[in-house]
């Protein structure tokens, strides 16, 4: 097989042999790219470095909601780096977690930064138990007003049929990880079923939604296969070429 994992965070602090993960990647034949998430100046800063050693990887650069910074530092990153392997903007987005005020400025920031660079935006969208904002909606007025002109993607998407056909009308995408291989999943496969095939993409979110990137993977795309009742050699090619589309420097 030749999957592309749109999102990962092989630089993330929490792994401890970052080297050894790499290695294991690089001569596996199941996964043909991976898109490895920027979540602050740093870890952008690094996945930039690793994607231009390693030919499996790309990166992006952003700034997490959750984390402190400016979105502006990451500009130093687009001047001074080499980014020919940036295929996107984020993640960005809303989490119902922490200060909304703050993090509605970073996204809209990144929104327009993406607009800039002409490179799509990769959004995280998470309502929190018992809050009282919808993080789905107030994403999507947002990218309403915000309109990112290069496509976007709801990853690790909080299923929802009513936001999913809101995102589909603006032409975005929804990517699913191994929560869909749960038991309790039954909302993210409505997600599966109903979605236009054209329109999704798979992801481990690894290491936060997945502890074996390479079987995740696989367990998610056999999954999606089956919901979708296509074949592997078909679905392969589709979802290889959404992420084509929406990420359009990979290569
Ligand atoms: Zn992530």
């Amino acid at each position: 097989m030749n999957l592309i994992d749109t999102h990962v965070h092989y630089n993330s602090k929490d792994l401890n042999n970052l080297n050894d993960e790499i290695i294991n990647i690089n001569k596996n034949n199941n996964i043909d790219k991976i898109i490895n998430v920027g979540l602050n100046y740093d870890i952008s800063k690094e996945a930039i470095s690793i994607s231009l050693n390693n030919n499996k990887f790309y990166s992006t650069i952003g700034l997490h909601q959750l984390n402190e910074g400016s979105v502006d530092i990451l500009k130093y990153l687009i001047d001074n780096c080499e980014i020919s392997k940036v295929v996107a903007i984020g993640e960005t987005g809303i989490d119902t977690n922490k200060n909304i005020d703050i993090q509605i400025k970073k996204f809209i920031y990144s929104i327009k930064l993406a607009n800039e660079l002409k490179l799509p935006v990769i959004i995280h969208s998470n309502t929190t138990k018992d809050s009282l904002i919808y993080a789905n909606k107030l994403c999507l007025e947002i990218i309403k007003r915000y309109i990112p002109k290069y496509g976007f993607v709801f990853h690790s998407f909080q299923p929802d049929l009513d936001i999913l056909n809101e995102i589909l009308n603006l032409g975005g995408f929804v990517s699913v990880e191994p929560m869909i291989l749960k038991s309790n999943a039954k909302k993210s496969l409505e997600v599966v079923r109903n979605i236009d095939i054209n329109n999704l993409l798979i992801e481990t979110d690894y290491p936060y939604l997945s502890n074996n990137e390479i079987d995740d993977l696989i367990c998610v795309f056999n999954k999606v296969c089956a919901l979708k009742g296509m074949d592997e050699y078909s679905m392969e090619n589709n979802l290889n070429n959404n992420a084509k589309r929406l990420f359009y420097k990979l290569k």
